[in-house]
């Protein structure tokens, strides 16, 4: 019989024991980086605080945020704080609004990070047995390569597809037997729509289970990924500035828990960046417990979120959170209400005649943003004409408007309109 947690130490350690080891390693990070980094020695002393102040983990809250911004105005390297000679690997993230986010990893960054994918994989039925098809972009992107690092770990026999490229994709999976799909859960659900399209059965396919991430994602999203792909749906969460993905993985119980012992969390009220407690809704904000190449100090990840300290069914007693509700900047204010992609993804999942698709317009009417909603039907209901398809886009703004409180038209367009995500899909366009 296989080992049931991947790292038992971590993965099941008591409170007491975890808050100490992440009291110790916070202590020496805090001072590393005050050494070795100008940006936070100045950062620091700006807000009056020492290393030696941190005594205790609530300590923590009297030390300076980290902003996206502090890592464009140090790009490349101004916050790397071990010389090239320690350097094993760059990544960076996208960069689509500017600069580049550099994320530089020594050997042991490498090693942790590595072991934090090894230890979610694990827990989410990934085995040296598995033929694991790695879908998520390789190259700079931390998605690919952390993926491949982890399940190599484990020792799975590893078909690294990239993203893209669809139909091969579903040849791969047919083929080769692909058991464990590592990918956006949006390019999964282009995988799905093609492969019934092709008039396969990928319900009934070799493909047990999916490990999604890099991306907000509905519950509605998740079931049906399940029901139509015939999977189990697992999560991953991480961002480049962090270490990539790893810095949190669902167990068998849809739990999210936290690799504490690498990441340390906290929540804030983003507006006056006051720490919230457990069970609380705000930004989630994370310290890095042991890495050594870019320790990011409470860095301010804009992902809305909430904290649980609870037991789980699964035995870990990491940390949990949920999923994330979005980013704070694809918050959007329609008629005082706050509306993230996320929960108009969950409305319309609700509705079986409309496919998983859809971009959500922004506009300006008057000094007012408003929103409009693209999405694609069924086939059977373009089938049926004009009236049926205006019925369903009446129905689909009513239960927004029930659910949300906003008034939203529905708009049914065109099959094969909305464009197919391969990676990180994009649902809000601004037409302000
Ligand atoms: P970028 O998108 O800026 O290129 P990253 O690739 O590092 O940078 O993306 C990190 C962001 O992706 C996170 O801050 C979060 O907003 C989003 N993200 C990653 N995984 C998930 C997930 N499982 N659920 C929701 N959002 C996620
Ligand atoms: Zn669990």
């Amino acid at each position: 019989m296989s080992k049931k947690f991947w790292d038992e130490k971590f993965e099941i350690m008591n409170d007491g024991q975890m808050k100490a080891f992440q009291r110790d390693k916070l202590e020496e990070t805090l001072k590393w980086v005050y050494e070795r980094i100008p940006f936070y020695k100045k950062a620091f002393d700006d807000k009056g605080v020492k290393p030696s102040d941190f005594q205790k983990l609530e300590d923590l809250a009297k030390f300076p945020f980290t902003v996206k911004t502090d890592l464009r105005d140090n790009y490349p390297f101004g916050l790397c704080a071990v010389p090239m000679s320690d350097v094993v690997r760059i990544h960076a993230s996208s960069g689509t609004t500017g600069k580049p986010i550099t994320g530089p990893y020594t050997a042991d960054d490498l090693d942790q990070w590595t072991e934090c994918m090894a230890r979610g994989l694990w827990a989410q039925e990934v085995r040296p047995d598995t033929v694991l098809q790695n879908a998520y972009g390789m190259g700079l992107f931390t998605g690919g390569l952390g993926f491949l690092q982890g399940a190599m770990r484990i020792g799975c026999a590893i078909v690294p597809s990239g993203a893209g490229m669809t139909e091969r994709q579903i040849m791969l999976i047919q083929d080769f037997g692909t058991q464990a799909l590592c990918c956006t859960p949006s390019y999964c659900m282009t995988i799905i729509e093609k492969a019934e399209k092709m008039g396969i059965d990928i319900q009934n396919s070799t493909l047990k289970t999916g490990h999604f991430g890099a991306e907000p994602w509905s519950v509605e999203m998740r079931s049906d990924i399940e029901r139509r792909g015939g999977m189990h749906a697992y999560e991953h969460y991480g961002l480049t500035e962090l270490m990539g993905p790893g810095v949190s993985f669902t167990c068998e119980y849809y739990k999210i828990h936290i690799n504490e012992d690498h990441v340390y969390p906290e929540i804030v009220d983003p507006a006056t960046l006051e720490p919230l407690g457990l069970e609380e809704e705000g930004e989630l904000v994370f310290t890095a417990v042991q890495r050594r190449a870019m320790p990011m100090i409470r860095y301010r990840t804009r992902d809305i979120c909430t904290l649980r300290r609870e037991k789980c069914e699964c035995g870990r007693t990491l940390i949990t959170m949920d999923k994330i509700l979005g980013r704070s900047d694809d918050m959007m204010i329609i008629s005082g209400v706050n509306v993230f992609p996320s929960q108009v993804e969950s409305v319309l999942m609700e509705f079986e005649e409309v496919e998983p698709l859809y971009q959500i317009r922004l506009k300006k009417k008057g000094y007012m943003d408003h929103i409009e909603v693209d999405t694609e039907a069924r086939k059977e209901i373009y089938d049926a004409g004009r009236e049926k398809i205006d019925e369903l886009a009446k129905r689909i703004s009513s239960r927004i408007q029930q659910v949300i409180g906003i008034n939203v038209p529905v708009n049914i367009v065109p099959q094969e309109t909305i464009e197919r995500s391969i990676g990180k899909a994009k649902r809000i366009i601004d037409e302000r």
